[in-house]
């Protein structure tokens, strides 16, 4: 079923994010999360690829079928397209179709420190033309894109971000997932403002539960996302009791996605870290509603 079919027939719609195991585990290894993470009936759980420079794209289609053809849950398959030509690009989609897979979230990928992005090999320069190319190739394929309520670390501004945003929505993207964000009035003004220049699709709101400090200093470090003063004090009064933190953590995120609802939010896609009790603990806030 495509993604976009989801947010037509549902609000909010629920998905969760995970990881292909590290380089020598076999794939096998996630079996269990996956299981776990299904019987919390999520809409769909995504997949990602290669993150972090890992290589481990390979695995992305493996564990996306396994999702959907073993679990019987809606696959998300994740594509970097730096340093790919359009074959890889081919042949990837053609795997994913093989395996009954028929959403994509097509992505530009995080540029290696210190190397332009021009000096890259490749037919992609920017998410927006591998979209293009999948939307324009395949219309067996639902493809969605990333967007960041705070604008790309990259980018200089968060007005121009959302220019460069709806360039994916006009090459085809069909619904939107968001970085993660810890303070949700950033959420409500980026989508007010993406809502203006045109950007009419679903989006889904990236809530990533607090574990650890260094989890939290590693993530905003990477992608720029700002730290209210209430995750600060949460992340001192909790600095020797790493069980206290998870649990403040897990509350702190319950009470964004409770709002995130109120505020009639698409979707909300739970940055699991391969945790099923963190996705457990969140979607619950999501069910005694
Ligand atoms: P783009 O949309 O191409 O944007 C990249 C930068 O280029 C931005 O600063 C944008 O403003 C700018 N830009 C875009 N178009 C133009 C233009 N025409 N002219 C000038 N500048 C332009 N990474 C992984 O490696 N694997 C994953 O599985 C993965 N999953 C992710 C899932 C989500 C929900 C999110 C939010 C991110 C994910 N990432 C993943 C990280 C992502 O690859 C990085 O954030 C990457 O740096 C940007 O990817 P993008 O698709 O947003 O790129």
């Amino acid at each position: 079923m495509f993604i976009s079919e989801f947010y037509r027939s549902k609000k909010p719609v629920v998905s969760l994010e995970i990881f292909p195991p590290k380089k020598d585990n076999p794939v096998e290894s996630i079996y269990n999360t996956i299981e776990e993470l299904s019987a919390l009936k999520p809409d769909f759980i995504s997949v990602t690829y290669s993150a972090g420079g890992v290589g481990t794209s390979e695995k992305t289609a493996e564990i996306a079928s396994a999702v959907k053809n073993k679990y019987g849950i809606e696959a998300l398959a994740h594509m970097t397209c730096i340093r790919l030509d359009r074959a890889q690009v081919a042949s990837f989609v053609e795997n994913l179709k093989q395996n009954n897979i028929q959403n994509i979230l097509g992505l530009r990928g995080d540029i290696p420190e210190g190397l332009d992005p021009r000096d890259l090999p490749g037919d992609f320069r920017f998410a927006r033309d591998l979209i293009a190319e999948i939307s324009g190739n395949y219309p067996e394929i639902c493809i969605g894109a990333a967007a960041y309520p705070e604008g790309h670390i990259e980018c200089e501004s968060l007005e121009k971000d959302i220019e460069h945003l709806k360039l994916k929505v006009e090459a085809g993207a069909k619904f939107l997932i968001t970085q993660l964000f810890f303070d949700n009035e950033l959420f409500y003004r980026f989508y007010e403002m993406a809502l203006k220049k045109g950007v009419n699709i679903p989006i889904s709101a990236g809530i990533m539960p607090i574990l650890s400090k260094s989890q939290i200093q590693k993530m905003i470090f990477m992608c720029g996302a700002s730290l209210p003063a209430a995750i600060v004090k949460i992340l001192n009064r909790y600095e020797h009791d790493p069980e206290g933190l998870i649990d403040a953590g897990i509350e702190y995120s319950c009470r964004q996605i409770n709002d995130l609802i109120d505020n009639g939010v698409d979707g909300v896609h739970i940055y699991t870290m391969n945790r099923p009790e963190i996705a457990k603990r969140s979607i619950a806030a999501i069910n005694r509603r």
